[in-house]
């Protein structure tokens, strides 16, 4: 649902970033902005600057920028939007609430009837496992796995008791409607009524980005269990279904509670079970987290990689835990995640691992995790063995994972698969490229985008440093340039026109897309004095010359290109409009070398 952009203006202008900051960092007057220690990346001396006239942050050391919203956004690994609502909720300003349709509303208020439902729901099987007589087996349970108070409380674990409605006759009783409870994935209908889903149960709550509950994982606590259904054995696990407010691809069990310790630790561990998230994390190792009986989807490692830069994937030993290793390889690859894998050696998993063996000897085989892409080489080697046919198809289903890596990852695999197979890098290096080393574009992507591969110049740099800090002189000059002259770049061309046409450069921030011309914007709007007052009106000239040069250079070798190819088939209309172009900016090179003698004079 789109938010008017208006609404993340006025939260920009009304939140003061060096308090939402301050919150979080402690910050030094330093020139005309704060510095302080960064809260994204390790750092002993600050490279972290809040410049409050430009209502942004910026650090020289990793590169994290923004406003406001995207610095609460970032440190609580939660939307933009998000964000925005939580800061917006601060000053009184409402997000999403206007200019929605009447349908949109009565979503809305669905949505919000099933936050309700399952946070009710949460607070009962709380109490059930808390206080409750009913609630003794779920107790008794949690004391036989050695799940003490505190591990219970910060998971709010809970306990569905026995019998057929106890959980919907308390929601009832709440005034929650059936239809509801059956949409929240709670209750089942039937002739009387409906009955509860999960029964006997272990109670893990699952969280959303911000916090509420979305669902429940349930644990039997017995180990047979008769079903109103017809099944006679009902499964040890069961997971709540995907409903309007839980998607399993984009939620991970136990993040809300991991959070802060993966952005300290710079690491994520991957689980597969609810226990094992909390067993590891009862056991000191609190940067734990579970898909929700799901594979690793993109939008999983996007939710890690806001946090940190390397993960640990402790998949089971068997067969499927290899094909989900295999499997998430090239999403972590994708996201620049570094990943290790950890096999668990005499336990069949994480949990069973704590329990036998305690926190010490985890640590221990922490440190003997290897590369996942190590991991997935080994087994390919093993699967195919070493016959010249073997070594031809394990190399050629390597390839494809290998081309996802950024180019130094790429160039230091492509050598160990070679050593390994005995080949020469060469040939192994073919199989890399041909197998798929371009990611295929969306379809929406225009052409012209794959122009945005040009690294900026130290030019554009100055020239977005003077319309940011100079825009009173620098805009009337700029403007008179032909935006082609400027930048081959459409982002960088449409980031210029932003400025030009008066746009705030944090709001034009927060419209970009991750990637280099963000994150220049970000460090030339922190950048104090980079040229002083007087030399503003001479810099402008000389970077814009300078900009225009190099560009007028490079549309006069295309058009050279097209006017020999326009000889063989005698194009004479497309000749001559070539050759009027080449005129104009053989006229205009002539113009700029005069302006740059000038200025540099
Ligand atoms: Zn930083």
């Amino acid at each position: 649902m789109p938010v008017p952009k208006e609404i993340f203006d006025r939260i920009r202008e009304r939140v003061d970033i060096v308090e939402v900051v301050g919150r979080y960092v402690t910050l030094r007057r330093a020139g005309n902005g704060m510095v302080g220690l960064c809260p994204f990346h390790q750092e002993k001396t600050p490279s972290f600057n809040v410049v409050p006239h430009k209502r942004m942050f910026y650090c020289f050391g990793c590169g994290e920028g923004g406003d406001a919203i995207r610095f609460v956004a970032k440190l609580r690994g939660i939307s933009y939007t998000e964000a925005a609502r939580e800061l917006g909720n601060e000053v009184g300003i409402r997000v999403e609430e206007r200019e929605l349709s009447p349908e949109e509303q009565k979503r809305v208020r669905a949505r919000q009837g099933l936050h309700e439902t399952m946070e009710e729901a949460a607070s009962f099987y709380r109490a059930v496992l808390m206080v409750r007589p009913e609630g003794s087996p779920g107790r008794e349970y949690l004391k036989k796995r050695g799940i003490t108070a505190a591990t219970v409380e910060r998971f709010r674990l809970g306990y569905a008791p026995s019998g057929w409605t106890p959980c919907l006759d308390h929601l009832q009783a709440k005034g929650f409607t059936p239809d509801t409870l059956q949409r929240a994935g709670l209750a089942r209908p039937s002739d009387r009524g409906g009955y509860d889903v999960f029964r006997e149960r272990v109670m893990f709550p699952i969280l959303d980005g911000q916090d509420r509950v979305v669902s429940f994982g349930g644990r039997l606590v017995a180990e047979a269990s008769a079903d109103p259904g017809g099944e006679s054995k009902a499964p040890k696990y069961l997971n709540g279904p995907e409903t309007d407010v839980y998607s399993k691809s984009s939620v991970l069990f136990g993040l809300t509670q991991a959070r802060s310790a993966i952005q300290r630790n710079d690491r994520v561990l991957l689980v597969e079970g609810y226990f094992d998230v909390i067993s590891l994390s009862q056991a000191g190792f609190e940067e734990t987290v579970a898909t929700c009986g799901t594979a690793l989807t993109p939008t999983h490692a996007e939710l890690v990689r806001r946090l940190c830069h390397n993960a640990v994937a402790l998949f089971d030993a068997d067969e499927a835990g290899q094909r989900a290793a295999v499997r998430s390889l090239p999403i972590f690859a994708d996201t620049g995640i570094e990943v290790l894998r950890l096999q668990i050696e005499g336990a069949k998993d994480p949990d069973e691992f704590i329990q036998k063996n305690g926190a010490e000897a985890f640590s221990k085989s922490l440190e003997r995790a290897v590369p996942l892409m190590e991991a997935v080489i080994r087994w390919t080697a093993e699967r195919f063995g070493s016959t010249p046919g073997g070594r031809q198809r394990a190399v050629e289903q390597l390839g494809p994972l290998i081309a996802r890596f950024p180019e130094v990852a790429r160039a230091s695999w492509t050598r160990r698969v070679a050593d390994l197979f005995s080949l020469p890098e060469a040939a192994v290096a073919r199989q890399v490229r041909s197998g798929g080393a371009q990611p295929v574009r969306a379809a929406d992507e225009t052409p012209a985008s794959s122009l945005s591969a040009a690294p900026l110049s130290r030019e554009i740099r100055h020239l977005f440093w003077l319309l940011v800090h100079h825009g009173d002189m620098a805009v009337p000059r700029v403007s008179l340039v032909d935006p082609e002259l400027v930048s081959n770049r459409l982002d960088v061309r449409d980031a210029v026109g932003a400025l030009l046409s008066g746009s705030d450069v944090a709001r034009i921030v927060a419209e970009l897309p991750q990637g280099d011309l963000k994150r220049l914007l970000c460090e030339v709007s922190a950048q104090d004095g980079l040229y002083e007052e007087t030399r503003v009106e001479a810099a402008i000239r000389h970077v814009l010359a300078a900009l225009e040069e190099a560009r007028i250079r490079e549309l006069l070798a295309q058009i050279h290109q097209e006017l020999s190819a326009c000889e063989p088939t005698g194009d004479k209309a497309r000749s001559d409009d070539l050759n009027r172009r080449r005129y104009a900016l053989d006229q205009r090179w002539h113009e700029i070398k005069a302006i740059r003698r000038g200025a540099t004079s």
